[in-house]
């Protein structure tokens, strides 16, 4: 049985990709430097693999900004508007397209989530005709160097079909008339890396989706042909990932790769079938540890796994491999010293995962029954944790009735009830977080560091708080938000307060180029110790007359955004969660609060690939806003806010979620989203996001009055609401007051258009 991962994290433990990065974009580090650093990380990694006994190495797996990016850049799908770099050094042209190029005014190209994960990629932009120029792909000197240094590399690929179906088509065409060029410099790469290994990994997640169209989908066998042609001797290993191979199966057991790798973490329910349909010369690779998560693998579950595949190819045709890249999980648990050791002996990081994998192979061939015992003992101590278990959570959540998700009465109803608000026509409104400025940084550090008091650091936030009641004042915009200066993370901040959460030092994992989170850990059941942001909001309330919002993360966004359990179905976890932010909800109501935003930015992100399990998944999160929100009187109003603009197939379910006003993001598509609101007769108030949060420039009064304009066409006057597309706490206030100044004049205009 071969071992193998899928990718390891390129950030290093230390983060040392994003320091070496960030000082090389400052200018405080040259590309020398630059290159050494990453040098020696890739061949720390390498290490890494090989000391822990696996039979592979992976290449390709490390990027300077993004894997996907690498790609179009290799392929040459450099979008024309970055055509005056034609002649830069190649790097600076690598690093416009990631994050733009102020000099030069040219706008980076777009980023978004890497299927239901928070890892963001680079969006391929490509159209029908533009003649693309293929250069070197660096995995082919990665790949060469590795094998130089004495490892057994296996490139990875990002594959064809799931490169296209991710691109984004500047003019509508049909993305796979591309195909052919994109097969061919797949296939020219292919030959390449073939002369270095023997086994080249081809990732096609998209096959765990449904999105692959019919069209494509009839010339997948014929592509992989041809790659196979390419490969000669080589072996290429088909890799799925993120879900089970349902409607694809056909075309993944029969591609003609000698290998065939699935995800048994999230696909083991199609295993089976697996298994009956695979043709005798195809081996299997079972992802059987979670790239994505920081808990030990469950040997006795593995195994059984293992066996069953076993029993029906025999031990050469299976190999032991991670669910997915390990990119997802953090580094290495050993540099944890402030776990709790209960908590930490049931974790893994990414070096500890390969250890697992060749472990799970010596239980299998020498029968290793001490490694076994060990590995059980983790998971019955953990079974007997009574930190782990609350009678009280378990039994609340055990007897939620079906009125706990109902608000009172339905929307038309709670609205009269809500009318003493007494907003205007299209009220403004902002999304929560202000510019979170130098100065707010700098005490939160000196909090942190211990070099001012609590009531120092209180003050200064309540001063940074007034400050932006001030601003809201004079902007004259008629829903408040308190700006959340006290806020370093929206997720962050409710688990630090909530019971079941704990915190890693450097549990860091990559979320684009060189930014990187640290995800708080939900161990053991979720609980509200006290009361959370209910000080702020009435400190921020008493500053104005004007209605202030109390700013809550929901509970499929701080489920999606942490590292979860996974002792306890995440429903299940969600559900606690939710149980917690209902009770803060009824807090702020008592305290007078009128007006409450549930945010749910991951709502979107969370969904499972395929169309069935997506509804499993919305059902559940959608019953787990409701039970958050649902438990106030009618007058009061629910918001909530998702940052996505992908909505259109969901936004029958977004309805369910009974709020009375949503915000979504919306402006970079030009208002496009709003189309699903002809399909779709949405019952209660949107605010489809007017201008983008995520770039500096401030954007003209008319402009913004246009998308009113035109937002207008789509939802009716009576339930618009005016607010940007996001939080604004990445931005300066300069440019942040200028648009809001803005937005309140456009909202101000159209309002008397109307009138
Ligand atoms: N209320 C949060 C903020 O304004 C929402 C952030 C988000 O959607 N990611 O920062
Ligand atoms: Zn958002």
């Amino acid at each position: 049985m071969k071992t193998h991962i899928l990718g390891f994290p390129s950030i290093g433990k230390r983060r040392e990709l994003k320091q070496a990065l960030e000082s090389f974009w400052k200018g405080a580090l040259s590309k020398e430097e630059l290159l050494a650093t990453i040098a020696q990380l890739k061949k720390r990694h390498w290490n890494i693999q090989k000391e822990a006994g696996l039979d592979y190495v992976v290449t390709g797996d490390f990027s300077f900004y993004d894997r996907t990016l690498d790609l179009i850049f290799a392929i040459g799908a450099i979008p024309p508007r970055f055509a005056p770099l034609a002649n830069a050094d190649a790097l600076e042209r690598y690093f416009a397209m990631a994050r733009g190029d102020a000099k030069r005014n040219i706008a980076a190209m777009e980023m978004t989530k890497w299927f239901d994960t928070n890892y963001h990629y680079i969006v391929p932009e490509i159209d029908a005709n533009a003649q693309w120029t293929p250069s070197a792909h660096s995995i082919i000197e990665d790949t060469r160097l590795a094998k130089s240094l004495g490892f057994n590399p296996k490139p990875a690929l990002i594959g064809p079909f799931t490169f296209l179906a991710l691109a984004r088509t500047t003019d509508n065409f049909d993305r796979y008339l591309r195909l052919d060029s994109v097969a061919a410099f797949y296939a020219d790469l292919v030959k390449t890396l073939a002369q270095t290994s023997d086994l080249i990994q081809i990732e096609e997640p998209i096959l765990c989706s449904e999105a692959l169209s019919n069209e494509a989908a009839k010339r997948f066998g014929e592509i992989y042909a041809s790659l196979g042609a390419a490969a000669g001797k080589t072996k290429l290993a088909l890799t799925t990932y993120f879900g089970s191979l349902g409607r694809n199966l056909d075309l993944a057991v029969k591609s003609g790769c000698a290998w065939l790798h699935i995800d048994l973490l999230r696909g083991a329910a199609r295993f089976d079938d697996v298994l009956a349909s695979l043709p005798r010369e195809t081996s299997l690779s079972l992802g059987l540890v979670n790239g994505r998560n920081i808990w030990r693998t469950d040997y006795a579950k593995a195994l059984k796994l293992i066996e069953k595949a076993v029993s029906k190819l025999g031990e050469d045709r299976v190999a032991l491999g991670s669910s997915c890249s390990l990119a997802h999980s953090p580094v290495d648990l050993d540099d944890e010293s402030a776990l709790p050791k209960s908590i930490k002996d049931r974790m893994a990081f990414a070096v500890q995962k390969c250890a697992e994998i060749v472990e799970l192979k010596e239980i299998v061939a020498r029968g290793d029954k001490a490694a076994l015992a060990r590995n059980q003992a983790v998971f019955e101590n953990a079974a007997k944790d009574t930190d782990i278990y609350n009678a009280s959570v378990r039994d609340r959540a055990a007897n939620i009735t079906p009125d706990m998700l109902e608000r009172k009465s339905p929307y038309a109803k709670r609205r009269e009830a809500q009318s003493v608000l007494n907003l205007p026509l299209l009220p403004t409104t902002t999304i929560g977080s202000f510019p979170q400025t130098a100065a707010i940084r700098k005490v939160r550090l000196a909090y942190k560091k211990g070099e001012i008091s609590e009531a120092e650091y209180v003050a200064a936030i309540k001063r940074e708080t007034k400050d932006c009641v001030d601003k809201q004042e004079r902007l004259g915009l008629d829903v408040f938000a308190h700006g959340e200066s006290e806020r370093n993370d929206m997720v962050e901040y409710f688990g630090q307060q909530l019971g079941g959460f704990c915190f890693t030092q450097n549990g860091w994992v990559q979320s684009y180029g060189s930014r990187c989170v640290k995800p708080p850990v939900i161990y053991a059941d979720v609980y509200r110790k006290a009361p959370m942001t209910i000080e702020w909001i009435t400190y921020a309330q008493s500053l104005t007359q004007k209605p202030m919002k109390g700013m809550l993360t929901g509970p499929i966004t701080i489920l999606c955004w942490s590292f979860a359990r996974e002792d306890l179905e995440r429903s299940e976890v969600c559900k606690q969660i939710a149980l917690a932010i209902r009770d803060e909800v009824a807090d702020l109501e008592k305290a007078g609060v009128k007006i409450i935003q549930i945010d749910e930015a991951a709502l979107r992100e969370g969904m499972p690939l395929t169309v069935a399990e997506a509804q499993i998944y919305l059902k559940w999160a959608i019953d787990s806003f409701r039970l958050a929100s649902s438990g106030v009187k009618d007058e009061t109003q629910i918001h909530s806010h998702m940052c996505y603009s992908e909505f259109n197939s969901i936004l029958d379910w977004i309805a369910k979620m009974d709020a009375d006003v949503i915000s979504i993001e919306s402006s970079r598509s030009g208002m496009t989203l709003l189309s699903a609101f002809t399909d779709f007769n949405y019952p209660s108030e949107v605010g489809p996001g007017v201008y983008d949060i995520h770039s500096p420039r401030v954007p003209s009064t008319e402009e913004i009055a246009d998308l009113l304009r035109k937002a207008l066409r789509y939802i009716p006057k009576d339930r618009l609401w005016v607010n940007p597309d996001c939080g604004l706490k990445t931005r300066g206030w300069d440019e942040a007051y200028q648009s809001l100044e803005n937005m309140v004049a456009a909202a101000k205009l159209v309002r008397s258009e109307l009138s």
